[in-house]
């Protein structure tokens, strides 16, 4: 095991050992990562990836762990947890937003400026890093919309500015981000109705509790839309809602999420969405494609 005391040293109570995943993710499951460490700056972020790079441990970077399953064998080196880099300024229709801010009080703030576009997109549990990473959206709406620019570092912790033109990128999905670590997103929106936009958020936030099982840890739609369908149509077409392995469950509230029902372990939630993706396809000919990102080894 490598000597992670420089870490210690440097982030104090932001560096923890074996921390479990239940601890860092939605879900609320899966085994412990090495080492976790919630850097306060970007300066210190971008310090972590370089000591990482010439101790050569492995480093993965997380939002709010609201997209992902992590494996019960856990995590290897260290995983970088942004949450405390969560500045978001505001400056006419400008807004520039740290990785780790919640993207939903740039949801918040931008509806309360009166800026339109993400109005829609109120409620998506993520950070900016992982919106940005996933292209989230909601209800027509999606990050990558009203994407100016992002600031990151490479592998090598060389900082890039990637403007918007320069990503490719589709329905959940970017290209060309692999080992490039988000520090900030710049928007740029036009401007709306504050009044329309702040009922707008109020629909939004309502019709997600009224549709999504939010009294139970999950990460959200676990399969992508496939053309044309909802896979949560395919599913409850297939009879699946609330089947059950271990302690995950297919979601009696909407079958597109896979809920943890109470001591699901990372292999239970990994089981189910293969058993899903079995009997859709047996029953449909549908192929669903995975949303959420497999961390470690399944
Ligand atoms: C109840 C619920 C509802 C949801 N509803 C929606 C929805 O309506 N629409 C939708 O699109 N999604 C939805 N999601 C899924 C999820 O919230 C989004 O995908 C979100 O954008 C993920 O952000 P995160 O910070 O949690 O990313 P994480 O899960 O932490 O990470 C996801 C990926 O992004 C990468 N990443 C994270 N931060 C950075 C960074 N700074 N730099 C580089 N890479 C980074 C990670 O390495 C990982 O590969 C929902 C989830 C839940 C639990």
């Amino acid at each position: 095991m490598p000597d992670y005391s420089p870490l210690k040293d440097r982030f104090g109570e932001h560096c923890r050992f074996g921390e479990g995943a239940a601890g860092f993710t939605t879900y609320r499951a899966g085994g412990a990562a090495e080492v976790t460490v919630r850097p306060g700056t970007t300066e210190e972020l971008l310090w972590l990836a370089g000591w990482c790079r010439a101790a050569a441990v492995p480093f993965l970077v997380l939002g709010r762990g609201s997209n992902v399953l992590v494996s019960d064998r856990g995590l290897p080196g260290v995983t970088a947890l942004t949450e405390r880099l969560d500045r978001i300024t505001i400056s006419g229709g400008a807004i520039e937003a740290q990785a780790g801010a919640a993207w939903d009080e740039v949801a918040r703030l931008s509806a309360e400026a009166g800026l339109a576009g993400f109005e829609k997109t109120s409620g998506i549990p993520g950070s900016v890093g992982g919106a940005v990473r996933m292209n989230a959206g909601a209800f027509g709406q999606e990050t990558f919309d009203r994407l100016v620019s992002l600031d990151a570092f490479d592998r090598q912790g060389k900082p890039v500015r990637l403007p918007k033109a320069g990503i490719k990128f589709g329905y959940r999905s970017v290209g060309g981000l692999d080992g490039l670590t988000v520090l900030s997103a710049r928007f740029e929106l036009p401007a709306g109705d504050k009044a329309v936009l702040i009922q707008d958020r109020s629909c939004v936030l309502a019709a997600r509790a009224a549709k999504q099982p939010l009294d139970h840890p999950s990460a959200g739609s676990v399969f992508k839309r496939p053309p044309g369908d909802y896979a949560s149509r395919l599913i409850d077409a297939a009879g699946l809602k609330g089947l059950r392995i271990g302690g995950a469950e297919v979601s009696g509230v909407h079958a597109g999420f896979i809920v943890n029902a109470g001591g699901a372990t990372a292999a239970d939630i990994y089981a189910l969405m293969q058993e899903v993706r079995a009997r859709v396809k047996a029953g449909t000919g549908v192929e669903l494609e995975l949303e959420q990102i497999l961390l470690g080894e399944f």
